[in-house]
């Protein structure tokens, strides 16, 4: 559940949220590897609220630049050297 005031131009995620399926995962077999969010009529890139946002540098970030016509493009990116940096996934 978002809790953005201004869900359009930034995103929040619960903390009792993260912590409830942190919790459900420690009793496996689940993990979780990332999240991913859109940026409508945005960048496919990591704005400053969401570096700012980037608590666990162990997750993969997706972000989905949608417009009116759909999905723009999609990236993802990993923590490198404390920033959000893109990353290549290789679709097979
Ligand atoms: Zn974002």
């Amino acid at each position: 559940m978002g809790l953005s005031a201004t869900p359009e131009k930034a995103f929040e995620i619960d903390p009792v949220l993260i912590i409830h399926h942190q919790k459900e995962c420690r009793k496996g077999p689940l993990k979780i590897i990332g999240h991913y969010h859109s940026h409508p009529n945005g960048q496919a890139e990591p704005s400053i609220h969401d570096h700012a946002q980037n608590y666990d540098e162990a997750l993969i970030w997706v972000i989905v630049s949608v417009t009116k016509k759909g999905v723009q493009e999609t990236n993802a990116f990993a923590t490198d050297d404390g920033q959000l940096a893109h990353m290549v996934i290789p679709v097979t």
